[in-house]
């Protein structure tokens, strides 16, 4: 079951990705510190799918791998799919 959801994730994330392709860029903020924004990478929240950066998620390490949500509500609902999907 966990490995269809994965193929399911990784499936939507091309699609994804490839669909925003014709998307303006998404807006920088500008508060004057650009300098220190190098790590500004943009990642997919795997429980709503929005994009975000980086530096400003909530970090998870979980079987080696890091996952990134937007919220820690987002992170909570993860760890139960986990759980319930895992054992
Ligand atoms: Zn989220």
């Amino acid at each position: 079951m966990i490995r269809y959801l994965i193929l399911l994730a990784v499936g939507y994330g091309l699609y994804r990705s490839l669909k925003s392709w014709g998307a303006p860029h998404p807006q920088r903020k500008m508060d004057g510190r650009g300098q220190d924004r190098i790590d500004d990478i943009m990642v997919q929240d795997p429980i709503c799918q929005v994009y975000f950066p980086q530096r400003e998620g909530i970090r998870w390490s979980h079987d080696g791998s890091d996952y990134f949500f937007c919220s820690q509500a987002c992170l909570e609902k993860f760890k139960l799919e986990q759980s319930i999907n895992g054992k």
